[in-house]
């Protein structure tokens, strides 16, 4: 293997599915223990290699020479092997991030920003804060005197960036801080990129700030390498439909309706389609209670159907890449929202009211379909990113997968 991702533990990643799309590269996941890092370094056995956790700064010391940023941060994730055989180090994740800044709507110039932790990638996020002119740059560290225990001094911070782990999966329910107390915050940037949608971010969209994840960091990063790598340049719109392919490959597929609209048949026929997981929360939900929805309305009231429905949305929603089929009044519960948000694309189904099926539902029975549509459809039609018409099973999945890639196109 010629070119590789180098880490200690690396389990999924995103890198060589980013280096085979943009420049067809046979690219691989390297693990070396820290005993290995060196004689492995020394070994000429590869032409080029990425970097990450934790030996960003641990391989400088074997690099014949490093490019002016990778020495500015003191920390290299892309390493070339040059004519003659040595290394060179250089760091595109300072591109990678810079990439994220410059879709932000506001000028940064003299503003005041946050970077959460102090590891590795902080050491970039700051030198990319600070050629981008921010006024004042304050690193929150556990171990600092700038820490999570006097916040309060920095309320007037106008950027937040998270480059702590707290968020990631599947401790999907943590976060750094309460961005309540940061009134002045206009944007958040998590370097987290699974799930798509932190804690943190989804707090930042609640709260009206402009919140941004790690994934297209973590392209840019990616097709900045894969330059070098290949020796030719990659336009950045490829980096762009690359990043809305990652993001309709590995991000759930749930789908929202009107009771019996047929997201169940619908949902498994995409399933089956796309190769995915199949997850129908209603039959989950019978299956884990032991009893059928009418007799957990009868037992335990809406309220206590809903409960359960939260948790077990709560659970799936952590994870990638399945096709989630939802009950139809899962928009009744505005929690529900970000749990779906978070790691999901939304899609609506929508098919005449005389065609609804009713059978086994208690709220289509006891109140009129009608009544139900008042109430929810305006709550479909905000929640979703797109619409389909449920016509035949297997045509109705067709479409909805080619909204998905037309999003991504
Ligand atoms: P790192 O060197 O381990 O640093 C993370 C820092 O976060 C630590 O130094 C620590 O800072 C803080 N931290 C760790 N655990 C914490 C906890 N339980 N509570 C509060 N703070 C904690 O890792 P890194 O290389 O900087 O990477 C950080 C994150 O960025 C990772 O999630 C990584 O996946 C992500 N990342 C993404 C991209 C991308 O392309 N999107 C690129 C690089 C990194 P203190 O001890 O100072 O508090």
């Amino acid at each position: 293997m010629e070119y590789g991702l180098l880490g200690e533990r690396l389990g999924h990643s995103f890198s060589p599915r980013i280096h085979k799309a943009l420049w067809g590269a046979d690219y691989g996941l390297i693990e070396k223990s820290p005993e290995e890092l060196g004689p492995f370094l020394q070994s000429g056995g590869f032409r080029g290699l990425n970097v990450t956790i934790p030996y960003k700064q641990a391989v400088i010391p074997y690099l014949a020479e490093l490019s002016e940023a990778a020495r500015a941060i003191g920390s290299v994730n892309t390493i070339l092997r040059r004519e003659d055989g040595s290394l060179w180090g250089h760091n595109t994740d300072y591109d990678g991030f810079l990439a994220l800044v410059k879709s932000l709507s506001f000028d940064l110039r003299g503003k005041k920003a946050l970077v959460l932790g102090d590891g590795g990638a902080a050491k970039t996020v700051r030198a990319v804060l600070r050629n981008k002119g921010v006024g004042e740059l304050v690193t929150i560290s556990r171990r600092g005197p700038d820490n999570y225990e006097n916040l309060s001094r920095h309320v007037d911070a106008a950027l937040i960036v998270n480059t702590t782990p707290l968020g990631m999966y599947p401790n999907v329910d943590a976060a750094a801080v309460d961005l309540e107390r940061f009134p002045a915050c206009k944007a958040v940037l998590d370097l987290i990129y699974n799930p798509a949608r932190t804690k943190l971010l989804l707090q930042a969209e609640e709260l009206g700030m402009e919140a941004l994840g790690g994934l297209p960091m973590l392209v840019e990063q990616g097709r900045k390498a894969a330059e070098l790598f290949s020796g030719h340049s990659i336009p950045a719109e490829e980096g762009e439909r690359l990043l809305r392919r990652l993001r309709a490959e590995t991000m759930n597929v749930a789908l929202i309706g009107m009771p019996g609209c047929g997201k169940s048949t619908v949902g498994r026929a995409l399933a089956e389609r796309l190769g995915r997981p199949f997850v129908d929360l209603d039959e989950e939900l019978v299956k884990r209670a032991g009893k059928s929805i009418p007799t957990i309305f009868a037992e335990e009231g809406e309220a206590g159907f809903r409960a359960r429905e939260t948790a077990l949305l709560d659970e799936f929603s952590r994870e990638s890449g399945l096709v989630i089929a939802t009950g139809g009044g899962v928009v009744t519960r505005p929690e529900n929202r970000p749990l779906l948000r978070r790691n999901s694309r939304v899609i609506r189904l929508e098919r005449l009211l005389e065609q609804l099926a009713t059978d086994g539902r208690p709220l289509s029975q006891t109140r009129s379909v009608l009544a139900l549509a008042c109430e929810r459809e305006h709550l479909y039609r905000a929640w979703a990113e797109g619409t389909v018409q449920v016509t035949e099973p297997k045509e109705t999945a067709r479409r909805i997968e080619a909204l998905l890639w037309e999003e991504s196109e």
